[in-house]
């Protein structure tokens, strides 16, 4: 028999999602000491287990990397019910409970977090995605010696299959619509930094250029002519899951659902967390999920609020990392726009590799770094404080100097 809940602390959580942000909730909710029931809910058959590996392992990781290994939580352990195979389809009030339809019954709890995560945009049915587990397992099938891996999207997942591809001796041809690389995530002359990175892996890329068509093994381009490939991998982005919210939860055009700094959303009871959120950060304002870091740090703070605990008063900025065509890359905060009023950005070459500093009124918001675990250090530590921190652009812009030097009091 459990002991009663506090006032105002639900009584049934019900956590949608069973990934990362879905896993970490419940290990947070019962770190911070809630006695309360917990449900678990996840689509996929399979327990949690970490997405990064699936590109960047594509080829010498057959199993899934599971994340009761990796964080040591045990979903069985945490949740007095798991429901896995089992999908959300709705969400609806009656009296003060919360109602999550799924396909196969009815749920109800005071209170529900909703993790459930993204699914890539898939424009054309002949082009293969790779977002789970069985879509890793089906690219390694095909991506073999000998073939021809056409690659729609030079963003973060379908440079990280080229290089691991190509590091297999397997010819592959990347089209980006952008001008560069990376472009709609780092900008275009930090994008363009990597076009060498292609080069030098034997991939071959080519930038604006618009796919119009797959058939079967056939791309088709803006301009009428075809590039053709023994298999072809749509790497164009993702969207939130965030259909079984419809008529509760608001969501925005992108699909993203809005939350304050604790993962809380516009609807009484209901947390967002993940992939599916837009959570109001610190220093950056509304950051959208799809990182790692997110899904797994951010819950948090939904545990916290939801248990009607003080929020930490500082918070890691947003952190995105990538390991593509032999080089690491991990991007910080917010990048500063072109034309952006007060807005600079410093380059910093350094030893075997380089950082762009994201500038604004002379304080540092963002950072992309390549190659060089000692300025990632540095950034992650500067970003994290209470307040950001103002630096002398000139000092900055030394790269023998190091960054926190750089910066004023
Ligand atoms: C191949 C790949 C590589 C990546 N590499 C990196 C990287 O290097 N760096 C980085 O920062 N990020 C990376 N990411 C992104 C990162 O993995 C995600 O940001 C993270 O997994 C988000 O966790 P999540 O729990 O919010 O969502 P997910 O991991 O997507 O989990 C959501 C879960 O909810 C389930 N679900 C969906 N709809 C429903 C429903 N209606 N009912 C019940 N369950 C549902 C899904 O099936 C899924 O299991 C990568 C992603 C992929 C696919």
């Amino acid at each position: 028999m459990r002991a009663a809940a506090p006032q105002g602390v639900p009584d049934r959580v019900i956590v949608v999602g069973g990934g990362l942000a879905g896993l970490r909730t419940l290990a947070e909710l019962r770190g911070l000491g809630f006695d309360g029931e917990l449900v678990w809910v996840g689509a996929e058959t399979t327990p949690a287990y970490d997405r990064p590996p699936l590109s960047k392992e594509l080829l010498s990781r057959p199993e899934p990397l599971w994340l009761a290994e990796d964080l040591g939580h045990q979903h069985t352990e945490l949740a007095d019910a798991v429901h896995l195979g089992r999908a959300a389809t709705g969400l609806r009030r009656d009296g003060g409970a919360l109602i999550v339809s799924t396909d196969a019954g009815e749920l109800a709890a005071d209170a529900v977090v909703a993790a459930t995560g993204s699914e890539p945009v898939r424009p054309w049915p002949d082009a293969v995605a790779l977002h789970s587990a069985a879509d890793a397992t089906h690219l390694r099938e095909q991506v073999r010696p000998g073939r021809h891996v056409v690659i729609i999207g030079a963003g973060w997942i379908g440079a990280e299959v080229a290089g691991v591809a190509a590091g297999a001796g397997i010819r592959v041809t990347v089209l980006e619509a952008g001008s560069a690389p990376l472009w709609r995530q780092l900008g275009e002359v930090a994008g363009e930094r990597t076009r060498e990175w292609y080069t030098t892996a034997g991939v071959e890329l080519r930038t604006d250029v618009i796919v119009t068509e797959v058939d079967g093994g056939t791309v088709t381009l803006d301009d009428g002519s075809t590039v053709t490939g023994d298999i072809v991998l749509s790497a164009v982005g993702v969207r939130p899951a965030t259909g079984w919210l419809d008529g509760v939860v608001p969501t925005l055009a992108s699909g993203h659902v809005v939350t304050d700094r604790a993962g809380a959303t516009a609807a009484p009871g209901v947390w967002a967390v993940g992939d599916i959120a837009m959570r109001e950060t610190l220093h950056f304002g509304a950051v959208p999920g799809g990182h790692w870091f997110a899904a797994l740090r951010d819950p948090a703070l939904v545990a916290a609020d939801i248990l009607g605990l003080p929020l930490p008063p500082a918070e890691a900025a947003p952190e995105v990392f990538s390991d593509q065509l032999g080089h690491h890359l991990e991007v910080f905060g917010r990048l500063v726009r072109d034309g952006e009023p007060g807005a600079a950005r410093v380059l910093r070459t350094l030893d075997g590799g380089w950082s762009e500093l994201h500038v604004s009124d002379q304080r540092l918001v963002g950072a992309v770094v390549v190659d060089a675990p000692r300025e990632v250090a540095a950034v992650r530590k500067l970003l994290r404080g209470e307040a950001l921190p103002r630096l002398d652009l000139a000092l900055a812009g030394d790269p023998a100097v190091a960054l926190r030097a750089a910066t004023l009091p």
